[in-house]
């Protein structure tokens, strides 16, 4: 880096001291920003593979003992996930019940275990910074809001928050305008909150929740066979898995 050291300040509400939903601001200033947050009972093992895709297409399975997840990232690697207890940790999890696990979980005889490039625990969470904006502090991405990883939002997300903050700024320095950074926001987060809705759904549909009865996973088996049988419900999941935008 070249130039001047420079000190960042902080802005203490946003970055040092999160407000949970519920806690009113200090009394005579105003309404400060909230965090809307909910935590689920699961995790995802994800592991990268030197091994080839079982299938061309991406397979999210529904299983009795939890989720998975088989994708792609080349002709020679997949990218694997598996549902597991929130506090699990990577010891409990040796490389050969990892992969049985997966062939089970997903009905995929042809998946081969193959070399482990990378392996880790990832929590599921959801979280809204609103706004997602203070004075000249501009909160883009994971910074503003998590997705649980089911419904891939995540990146979109963030590029998407970037595409307004970078249209917002160009019209700053060009124009002086304020109207769009003032605007930065309210223009991103009526996407993050359809994005929030669609994640959390996805996961409630394709998790088993250890907490949950016999009733909840028969009604998720019902919406499955409803999402596969109804041109209505394949359409719902579709046009939010590849970005609603004007909700
Ligand atoms: C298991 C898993 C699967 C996912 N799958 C998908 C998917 O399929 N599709 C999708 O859209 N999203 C997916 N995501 C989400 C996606 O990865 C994130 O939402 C996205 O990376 C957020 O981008 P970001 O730039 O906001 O944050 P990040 O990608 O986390 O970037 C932040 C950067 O800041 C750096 N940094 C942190 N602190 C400092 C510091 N103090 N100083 C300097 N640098 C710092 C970090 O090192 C990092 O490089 C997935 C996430 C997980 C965990």
């Amino acid at each position: 880096m070249q130039g001047k050291a420079a000190v960042v300040v902080c802005v203490d509400e946003l970055v040092g001291g999160r407000r949970r939903v519920g806690q009113d601001a200090e009394p005579g200033k105003g309404i400060g920003p909230r965090v809307y947050e909910r935590t689920y009972p699961f995790s995802w093992l994800g592991i990268l593979a030197k091994t080839p895709p079982a299938s061309d297409e991406l397979i999210y399975a529904y299983h009795d003992r939890g989720f998975a997840l088989h994708s792609m990232r080349s002709p020679e690697i997949s990218r694997l996930y598996l549902q597991v207890d929130a506090d699990d940790t990577m010891d409990a999890w040796p490389e050969p019940r990892i992969w049985d696990e997966l062939r089970l979980r997903l009905a995929e005889r042809e998946l081969q275990p193959g070399e482990i490039i990378e392996a880790g625990i990832t929590p599921m969470r959801s979280m809204v910074t609103e706004p997602m904006q203070h004075g000249r502090l501009f909160l883009a991405g994971d910074a503003a809001h998590i997705v649980p990883a089911t419904g891939a939002k995540g990146m979109n997300l963030a590029l998407a928050d970037v595409k307004v903050l970078a249209e917002a700024l160009a019209a700053w320095y060009r124009s002086k305008s304020r109207d769009l950074l003032d605007r930065y926001s309210e223009l991103c987060l009526r996407r993050v909150w359809r994005a929030e809705h669609f994640s959390a759904w996805m996961t409630a549909l394709l998790h088993r929740d250890p907490a949950g009865d016999p009733f909840d996973h028969k009604l998720r088996l019902s919406y499955l066979r409803y999402i596969v049988t109804s041109q209505a419900a394949a359409t719902t999941l579709a046009e939010n898995y590849v970005g609603f935008e004007n909700a």
